[in-house]
């Protein structure tokens, strides 16, 4: 049973101004507690990252956690989500066994959402009635899927792709249809479509843009990664900008396009953006970015000194995208500060390295993001459905990022060359073939070979 605490009579006024210097020791305590108490919204992978770290350096002894989550499980991986479609099988999900909290001294509440923050008197109000004060509170709200207003998005058959209850809804819709567009031909789309691929419904990815995983891919890596999905029976839309969702009064018949084309299908699934989960930010009056998420300063520390959000929910100049790594590491300085040594959050590399409807790829590198100067060479193996493009400096003598599709076998060496800024001991052009050894002594830098291409962007 959760204790609840007196009401705080000393409210103060609230600092609206980021603060840059803090020692988060030294910020006032729980009246009467002897440990201050961290109140975490949300138990995604970057609030359980967030708890983790507090094990880790110990300091869930000195502060009382406690964690509120809407949904019915604690943490899961969502990247797993397609696969739960065949083994329905929650334990399978879980990121950490639901015993870990409590062996921890973490209290977990499931299904309970946090409706409301009274800043004045640093208190949670939950769905459940739950109503506690807080010393610190942990914004980790992560993101919602984002649905274009297209006419007709409110029939019967339409879905979205995030959480263990948007594929429970899936699963369950999938005895009344045959056939289904996805809409969003990025990362997360695809993910969409080998989920309800493997339902056994014929699949449309429909995508706006000229190719797919636009943010990760480049057209002729997109290319191959297009071949090997239309031979297993799944079709690619590019350049199709759906306008409406047509329907017969009660459920969904398929969807329109722009250029006046269209594709019938009997189910939709949006997979197109997600956007931060910033209300409670905005309930409570915290400064939002006008792009949305809740402003944080290098600390992670929100316009009230007491409250921190991570993760997508929050906005940071350096957190460019709703990836994984950075709202871990967003955690990991988060929960480092609250040892009373100052760190901050720098930013971290896009990296992905997955598989995608049955294809290893792999992109890594800011250089390409931030628009330095480099030259990039590729090589195509079209018999072995490989393609490989790798990032490098003008002189040729630094790996800056890359792209490979088909074979990500070296994916580790080439991220852990770029982030080490190391000087290539061989050639380029092994390194792109994946033929260079790992104990390459050359110092010779040799030039490209004639087949590849070499490109100046
Ligand atoms: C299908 C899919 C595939 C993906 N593939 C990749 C990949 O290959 N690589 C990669 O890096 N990333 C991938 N991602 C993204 C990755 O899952 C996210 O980066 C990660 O989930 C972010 O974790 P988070 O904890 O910040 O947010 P979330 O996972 O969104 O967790 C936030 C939690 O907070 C809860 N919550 C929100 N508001 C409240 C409230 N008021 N009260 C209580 N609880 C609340 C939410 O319900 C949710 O459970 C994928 C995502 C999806 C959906």
């Amino acid at each position: 049973m959760q204790r609840r605490l007196p009401r705080r009579r000393d409210a103060r006024a609230i600092t609206v101004e980021v603060m840059n210097m803090i020692d988060l020791r030294n910020m006032t305590s729980r009246e009467n507690s002897p440990r201050a108490r961290i109140i975490v919204v949300g138990d995604g992978r970057v609030g359980l990252r967030f708890c983790q770290k507090m094990v880790e350096l110990d300091l869930h002894h000195e502060y009382e956690l406690i964690v509120f989550s809407e949904e019915r499980l604690p943490a899961y991986d969502r990247h797993a989500l397609a696969a739960y479609g065949q083994h329905r099988n929650d334990e399978q999900l879980l990121l950490a066994p639901t015993s870990w909290y409590a062996e921890h001294g973490i209290t977990l509440h499931l299904s309970d959402r946090i409706l409301k923050i009274d800043r004045g008197e640093r208190q949670i109000l939950s769905s459940r009635g739950e109503a506690l004060t807080y010393d610190r509170l942990v914004l980790a709200t992560g993101s919602y899927s984002y649905v274009p207003s297209i006419v007709g998005n409110e029939q019967q058959g339409i879905h979205l792709f995030r959480s263990i209850k948007d594929m429970e809804r899936i699963i369950a819709d999938r005895e009344h249809c045959r056939s289904v567009a996805v809409i969003g031909g990025g990362l997360f789309g695809l993910e969409a479509a080998k989920a309800v691929f493997d339902l056994g419904l014929k699949t449309h990815i429909i995508e706006s843009a000229p190719w797919l995983m636009q943010h990760q891919l480049d057209e002729t890596g997109a290319a191959c990664l297009r071949e090997f999905i239309e031979a297993q029976g799944v079709e690619v839309h590019l350049n199709k900008t759906t306008t409406d969702i047509r329907g017969n009064g009660t459920r969904v018949t398929g969807l329109g396009f722009q250029d006046e084309t269209g594709v019938d299908v009997d189910m939709v699934v949006f997979a197109a953006g997600i956007r931060p989960r910033d209300e409670l930010g905005r309930i409570c009056q915290l400064d939002i970015h006008s792009d949305g998420g809740i402003v944080v300063n290098n600390q992670l520390q929100t316009s009230d000194p007491h409250i921190y959000a991570i993760g997508k929910a929050a906005w940071h100049p350096d957190l460019m995208c709703g990836l994984v790594s950075p709202g871990c590491q967003m955690a990991d300085v988060l929960a480092a500060n609250l040892t009373g040594t100052p760190t901050d959050f720098t930013g971290i590399e896009q990296a992905v390295n997955r598989n995608i409807m049955g294809v290893n790829i792999a992109c890594f590198g800011d250089e390409i993001f931030s628009g330095s100067d480099f030259e990039s060479v590729t090589w195509r193996d079209p018999g072995r459905g490989i393609y490989r493009k790798l990032y490098i400096n003008p002189q040729g003598t630094r790996i800056l990022g890359g792209i490979l599709v088909g074979d990500t076998s070296d994916y580790d060496r080439l991220l852990s060359l770029m982030k080490t800024e190391q000087t290539l001991t061989c050639s380029v052009e092994e390194l792109l073939k994946n033929e260079a050894s790992t104990s390459e002594t050359s110092t010779t830098l040799a030039p490209p070979s004639p087949k590849l291409t070499r490109k100046v962007v």
